[in-house]
C-alpha cells in the first residue's frame, strides 16, 4: 500500500554517507558550522511526517526535501485546484486540470528534485484509526493542517508517545507557529484548552498572503533541522506569532507545561480516543453529515463571510451555501449537511474551510 517516490533510493542510501552527489548537493548547508558534515548525515537518516500539504506543509515538504531529510511522509486527504496555486508551491496548472490528490502531486515534484531521499505519499484523512500506523515511526510530526481537529489528534498522539511535534499556522497576513517537546514544553492544549468557537476564520474565507505562510513554514522547518540534528538547546520554547502586513510580532512563553493540561498533565487523550471528533455519517445519497457539537453558530456572521464564495441564505433555522459542486446545510448548533459527497475527509475539508474546526 506505501508507494515510495524514490528512483534510486539503494544508489542514495550508498551516496548518503560519502558520495560526491551528496556532497556537492548539500555542500552550502554544510558549510553552516551547526550543521556540518555529522548534522548532514543525520539528517539522511531523519524521519519526519508533515501532515497536511497545503500551503505551509507543501513549504515545509520542500524546504526539507531540499535540505536532505532522507525520509517524508506526506499525509493529505484533498486535491489540487487552481486557487491553491497562488501559495501551495509545489504544486503547478498541470495537477490541478487533473485535480491531483496533493500528497501525490507533492511526491513527484519532490522526487524530480531530490531523487537521493525517500517520499512516501499518502492520500488521506488522519483519523484515531490510522494514526498510530501514519505516526508512529517517525521521529518529528509537522503540522500543515488547516483545522484544529486534526492538530488536536496530532497533538494527543504526540503528547502520548512522546514525540516531538511543531504547530504552525496561518490565515491572512498572520502566521503563528510553537514546538511541542512533550514533557518539556507546553502542548497545544496547554494553551489552547479549546478550539476556538464561534467566528473562526479560515484561509478561504479571510483569505492568506503566501509570504505568511512561508514565513511560518520556514519557521517551522528550521526548528526541525534543529531537532533532526539534535541542536535541542537552540529550539524556540515559546509561542511565536507574526504579521507580515502589519508587522506585528509576539511571543508568549511555553516553556513549561501548563498545570493540569488535560493532554500531558492528566494524560486523556480524548482526540486519540475519538471524543473530541466530530461525528461523520453518509445520509441519503450523495450526502455526508457532520454532527459538530456545542458550537453555537451565528448565521449573520458566517453568511456575511461566505457571502463572497457563493451564494449563501439563511432564515432562523437554516443557513445553506451553495459553492459548486457542494451545496452546505447548516443547523444553529454547528451541524451541517454537505451535498455532492459521499467522501467523508471531502466534506469534513469542506467543512474546515468554509466553516472552521
Ligand atoms: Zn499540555
Amino acid at each position: 500500500m506505501r508507494n515510495t517516490y524514490n528512483k534510486c533510493q539503494q544508489a542514495s542510501v550508498e551516496s548518503r554517507g560519502e558520495g560526491l552527489d551528496f556532497a556537492e548537493r548539500y555542500s552550502r548547508q554544510v558549510l553552516f558550522a551547526p550543521i556540518g558534515e555529522a548534522g548532514q548525515r543525520k539528517l539522511a537518516e531523519a524521519r519526519v511526517a508533515i501532515v497536511g500539504c497545503g500551503a505551509t506543509g507543501s513549504a515545509l515538504a520542500s524546504l526539507l526535501a531540499r535540505a536532505g531529510v532522507g525520509y517524508l511522509r506526506l499525509i493529505d486527504r484533498d486535491y489540487v485546484e487552481a486557487s491553491n496555486l497562488q501559495r501551495q508551491v509545489l504544486f503547478d496548472e498541470v495537477d490541478a486540470a487533473e485535480s491531483l490528490p496533493k500528497a501525490i502531486a507533492a511526491a513527484r515534484k519532490i522526487a524530480a528534485f531530490n531523487s537521493g531521499i525517500a517520499v512516501e505519499p499518502h492520500a488521506a484523512d488522519l483519523t484515531p484509526d490510522n494514526v498510530e500506523d501514519l505516526l508512529s515511526d517517525v521521529a518529528i510530526v509537522l503540522d500543515g493542517t488547516d483545522n484544529f481537529e486534526t492538530r488536536y489528534l496530532i497533538n494527543d498522539f504526540a503528547v502520548s508517545r512522546n514525540l516531538p511535534w511543531i504547530y504552525a499556522a496561518g490565515v491572512g497576513s498572520y502566521a503563528v507557529t510553537m514546538n511541542i517537546l512533550p514533557g518539556e514544553t507546553a502542548c497545544l492544549a496547554c494553551i489552547f484548552p479549546d478550539s476556538p468557537r464561534g467566528i473562526v476564520e479560515t484561509c478561504d474565507t479571510a483569505g492568506i498572503l503566501n509570504s505568511a505562510v512561508n514565513l511560518v513554514a520556514s519557521i517551522a522547518a528550521t526548528e526541525a533541522l534543529k531537532l533532526a540534528v539534535g541542536a535541542r538547546d537552540q529550539l524556540r520554547r515559546t509561542l511565536l506569532s507574526y504579521d507580515v502586513w502589519t508587522n506585528d510580532f509576539a511571543t508568549v512563553q511555553a516553556n513549561k507545561p501548563r498545570e493540569g493540561c488535560r493532554a500531558c498533565g492528566q494524560r486523556k487523550f480524548i482526540h486519540l480516543a475519538g471524543e473530541g471528533r466530530p461525528h461523520v455519517s453518509l445520509c441519503g445519497r450523495n450526502s455526508v453529515q457532520i454532527h459538530e457539537r456545542e458550537r453555537p453558530i451565528d448565521f449573520d456572521e458566517v453568511s456575511r463571510r461566505l457571502s463572497p464564495h457563493g451564494a449563501v441564505r439563511h432564515n432562523d433555522f437554516i443557513l445553506r451555501f451553495w459553492r459548486d459542486p457542494y451545496e452546505i446545510t447548516l443547523f444553529p448548533d454547528g451541524r451541517a449537511i454537505i451535498k455532492g459527497t459521499t467522501e467523508t475527509a471531502i466534506a469534513r475539508s469542506l467543512y474546515a474551510r468554509y466553516i472552521g474546526s
